[in-house]
């Protein structure tokens, strides 16, 4: 028999820490464990955490998080294979606090874990889960890569998208490729005074067009921090393209060469998947449960993911927390049967991170068109609008911007027709009339 704890969580990162924090403050033995030498260093290295996160009961102690820069807009650029941009298009948030605060994921994840450690959790680093202990249906603990198997009442698999801890105690499945984005993101320094004057203050950026071509289901982004930036780009697995073929192009692009080239200094690079399009529900392609006997799954591990935007660092922080809550609920009361750990679903359906990953005109339109569609179909409208600009459209061009429609009207027609007013409402939303 291996050592015991209350609960065991794999994976240090928004949902883990948070997880386990949770858990130790409400006076449980908590194993936190991370195969990374620091927390955080193995994942995306930035990104924007949504101002929702702000909003959530429970995860008021972020007001004191390592944020970075307050973002309130996003330039959108439609720009060509040279880099030629015939439209440029900003939005800006009305009532001052829409998008949220650009964040480092390594500086993040350390803080947060620290705050784990504080409410008593153990932290182990450099310690890879490769499986679970099963013993009578139930998951009773892990198994560590160096063969140490060690118990718990509850597991929770914080582990990232692929979760291979969420696969091998069986309540969810592999990722297909159309639902995988493969990401390559650039690292950059900056003077802030740069950053100011290139507009990038509180705005990102993504540019649109054939720049990135609609199979990749991407485009390139520009995320500004204090006194540096990253440049991303995303291609879904199925496309069968590497991102970083249109990472060069846009770095050979006059985008690049006219407004960065001479300001900025490389720092670093990653490489990361995003799951897309998965957080919808248990008829989409990924997620089976997020618990079962002894199991809880939290974060991208679990799908908790905003199903119009793909962001996760708030769906993570919110079920990380209220997994913790219900493994604590669980175990004093003695039940950690699936059954018991049920209580975790109840939880996470009465927050705003369900009606985010359940936006219902979105979910059934994803899920009848697949996501992977609507992107490429955005993308190919925004290909046509730059073919448009630059050059005569061919007929192909025509064809293809048909073809691209086709399932739109097909599967979004009848559906607006029924549910315009909902439609309204949201567009109302996203345009930051209504909240
Ligand atoms: C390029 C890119 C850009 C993104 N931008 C944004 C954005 O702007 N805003 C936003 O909200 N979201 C963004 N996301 C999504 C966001 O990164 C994820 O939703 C978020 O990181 C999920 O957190 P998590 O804790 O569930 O999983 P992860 O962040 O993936 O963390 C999993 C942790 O588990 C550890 N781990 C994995 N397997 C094991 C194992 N077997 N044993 C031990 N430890 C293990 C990993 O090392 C890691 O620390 C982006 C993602 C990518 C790839």
């Amino acid at each position: 028999m291996g050592r015991m704890y209350d609960v065991i969580v794999v994976g240090s990162a928004f949902a883990g820490a948070v997880a386990a924090k949770t858990a130790s403050e409400k006076g449980l033995k908590v194993l936190l464990l991370e195969r990374s030498t620091e927390p955080g260093e193995k994942i995306v290295s930035g990104g924007i955490l949504t101002h929702d996160a702000f909003t959530e009961p429970g995860l008021e102690f972020l007001k004191e998080a390592p944020l970075e820069r307050e973002l309130k807009g996003v330039r959108w650029i439609m720009a060509n294979e040279k880099g030629e941009a015939p439209l440029e298009l900003t939005f800006r948030s009305t009532d001052d606090s829409r998008v949220g605060y650009t964040i480092y994921c390594y500086d993040f994840c350390k803080w947060l874990t620290q705050l784990a450690v504080n409410a008593g959790a153990e932290f182990r680093n450099n310690t890879t889960v490769i499986d679970v202990i099963k013993e009578d249906g139930y998951v009773k603990g892990v198994v560590t890569e160096k063969g140490e198997k060690i118990n718990s009442q509850v597991v929770v698999a914080a582990d990232g998208a692929k979760s291979l801890i969420g696969i091998r105690a069986g309540v969810r499945r592999k990722l297909p490729p159309e639902n995988v984005e493969n990401c390559v993101v650039l690292d950059f320094t900056i003077p802030e005074r740069e950053i100011k004057r290139l507009g990038l203050a509180d705005t990102f950026e993504v540019y649109w067009g054939t720049l990135t071509p609609a199979d990749i289901g991407s485009y390139v982004w520009i995320f500004p921090y204090r006194e540096s930036f990253h440049l991303g780009v995303g291609a879904l697995v199925s496309s069968r393209k590497s991102p970083t073929i249109f990472m060069e192009r846009f770095l050979h692009s006059h985008l690049w060469k006219d407004r960065f080239e001479d300001v900025a200094k490389f720092r670093a690079w990653m490489w990361n998947t995003v799951p897309l399009w998965s957080a919808l529900d248990r008829d989409q392609k990924m997620l089976e449960k997020t618990y079962g006997n002894g199991i809880l799954v939290a974060g991208d591990a679990g799908g908790f993911l905003d199903s119009f935007t793909c962001a996760g660092f708030y769906g993570a922080m919110a079920s990380g927390m209220l997994a913790g809550e219900a493994a604590a609920e669980s175990i004093s009361k003695g039940n950690v049967s699936e059954e018991g750990l049920s209580i975790y679903e109840q939880k996470y359906k009465s927050r705003l991170i369900w009606r985010l990953m359940q936006r219902p005109w979105r979910r059934d339109v994803i899920a009848k068109m697949g996501g992977e569609k609507i992107v490429q179909v955005s993308s190919t409208i925004s290909n046509y609008v730059v073919r448009s600009a630059f050059d005569q459209p061919k007929p192909s061009d025509l064809m293809l911007l048909i073809s691209g429609f086709l399932p739109l009207i097909r599967y979004i027609g009848p559906f607006l027709y029924r549910k315009l007013p909902m439609v309204f409402n949201e567009l109302m939303m996203l345009a930051g009339v209504t909240k």
